[in-house]
């Protein structure tokens, strides 16, 4: 019997348990970890708009100012995905500091109006 070590692709820790499996049959694993961001993920994902990466790419795209059929085009995942992964990432209270960095960008306050009474 060959075990293979599985590691949280988010916090890196190995407390990981099994979490039962996809409806294709994929297993699920749970990180057992309670400050890790993620709990439920997949070691191989079959869909491109889930894998980490991708997803990460998606958002650092949107912040150089890419549009969203532009991006879906490059990374070859759809614009809809796209447009789901950039509202996640604005409120998704991870660690990572770009997602911090693109929350601070769209919260910056809009000017404030200023009414002219005019006579
Ligand atoms: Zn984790």
């Amino acid at each position: 019997m060959v075990s293979v070590p599985v590691h949280c692709p988010y916090c890196h820790s190995s407390e990981i348990i099994k979490a039962g499996k996809q409806a294709n049959g994929t297993q699920r694993y749970q990180c057992q970890n309670g400050r890790c961001a993620r709990r439920i993920f997949l070691l191989q994902y079959r869909d491109r708009g889930r894998v980490p990466e991708v997803r990460r790419q998606v958002v650092d795209m949107a912040l150089n100012g890419s549009g969203v059929r532009d991006t879906a085009r490059v990374l070859r995942i759809s614009p809809t995905t796209v447009i789901a992964i950039v509202k996640k990432s604005r409120r998704a209270p991870t660690r990572q500091s770009h997602v911090a960095a693109y929350s601070s960008f769209t919260r910056c306050p809009r000017p404030a109006r200023t009414r002219r009474r005019g006579g």
